[in-house]
């Protein structure tokens, strides 16, 4: 059995294996796809002491500095279930889809999260045929296009913004009276020539032909009047997903489905610990992550010091 067996191997995963393996104790990660949402990233210029980098390469770096140590990683491994300890200080359990069982005195979650779909006819018929999630992997294939921007939010506005630069007009859809983004990025929004923003919108169609999009409808709430918009690209920007399903029923979750953790990472689980994206931890970034993760080890190494021996 592992000491530490931590699920999911992105930023928060990585760093928690580092410093969990620095401990000299038994550490393994199990991840779906090692490196996580990073893979999707293009530039990031936010990781402190990193003036610039890309994700693929970030990716590439976490899991050199895993590798350095001796820790397993096992890739391409889905988790499916945990099964807590017995007795206190027992093995806890997870289950893979592969079928093995893996066993570990501590486990860190870290699986993090995912985009959230609008669920409306045509995204998933069209989707990377013109839905989209990801501005800055897919804003330049719609060059030259007209793209909608779905959510009026933090993420939605900053796409708005960044797509301007790089499409010919972005329209913005918002279901609620109005933006809920910060108040600079709406003003900085307001003062682009090539974007429209509608709100009370409620979007109820992507629309297209020949396997592509070709527009977006959607309901006006306020004079219950439907509305097609020719465009060629949506990207939906309504939150992300925690990667939690599994852990329903196991491990205390918030409403929104993220693992509740306590100051130094701990869950409602004994010796379960829980790092990053897919925590209550607030504001979903790679440094958090990162800092997270960390975190998540020293508290799951402090657990194992407690722990009753023999
Ligand atoms: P994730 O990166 O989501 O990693 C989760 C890991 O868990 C993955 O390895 C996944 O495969 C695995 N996993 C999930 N479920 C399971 C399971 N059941 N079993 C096993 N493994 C599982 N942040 C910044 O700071 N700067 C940026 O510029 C930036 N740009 C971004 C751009 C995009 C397009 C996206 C999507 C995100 C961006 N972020 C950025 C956010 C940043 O990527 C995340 O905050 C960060 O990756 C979270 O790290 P994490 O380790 O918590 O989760």
């Amino acid at each position: 059995p592992y000491d530490v067996l931590i699920v999911g191997g992105g930023p928060a995963g990585a760093a928690a294996a580092v410093y969990a393996a620095r401990k000299g104790i038994r550490t393994g990660v199990a991840a779906e796809r090692f490196g996580g949402q990073v893979n999707d990233t293009l530039a990031i210029e936010n990781y402190i002491s990193v003036l610039e980098t890309d994700g693929p390469k970030f990716a590439a770096a976490l899991e050199a500095h895993v590798k350095a140590y001796d820790v397993d990683v096992m890739n391409l491994q889905r988790a499916d279930k945990l099964v807590p300890a017995a007795e206190p200080g027992g093995l806890i359990e997870v289950q893979l889809a592969s079928g093995a069982t893996l066993k570990s005195k501590t486990v860190i979650l870290s699986t993090g999260a995912r985009w959230r779909n609008v669920n409306v006819p045509g995204e998933q018929e069209y989707k990377n045929k013109g839905v989209a999630y990801c501005p800055h992997c897919d804003g330049p294939l719609f060059k030259g296009k007209d793209v909608a921007v779905i959510g009026g939010g933090n993420s939605g506005v900053e796409a708005a913004i960044d797509l301007a630069g790089v499409v010919r007009h972005v329209t913005v859809f918002e279901f609620m009276p109005e933006l809920k983004a910060d108040a600079v990025l709406v003003k900085k929004l307001k003062s682009l020539p090539n974007v429209t923003v509608h709100t009370h919108a409620q979007t109820m169609e992507i629309t297209g032909a020949d396997g592509k999009v070709n527009g977006l409808r959607y309901k006006d709430r306020k004079t219950e009047a439907e509305h097609l918009v020719p465009l060629q690209g949506v990207f939906v920007q309504i939150g992300l997903v925690p990667n939690t399903e599994w852990l329903k029923g196991t491990v205390e979750l918030s409403r929104f489905g993220e693992v509740v953790v306590d100051a130094k990472g701990a869950t409602s689980v004994p010796g379960v610990f829980a790092a990053g994206d897919c925590t209550t931890v607030p504001f979903k970034q790679i440094v958090i992550a990162a800092g997270d993760g960390a975190k998540a080890a020293l508290g799951a190494f402090d657990a194992l010091m407690r722990m009753p021996v023999g």
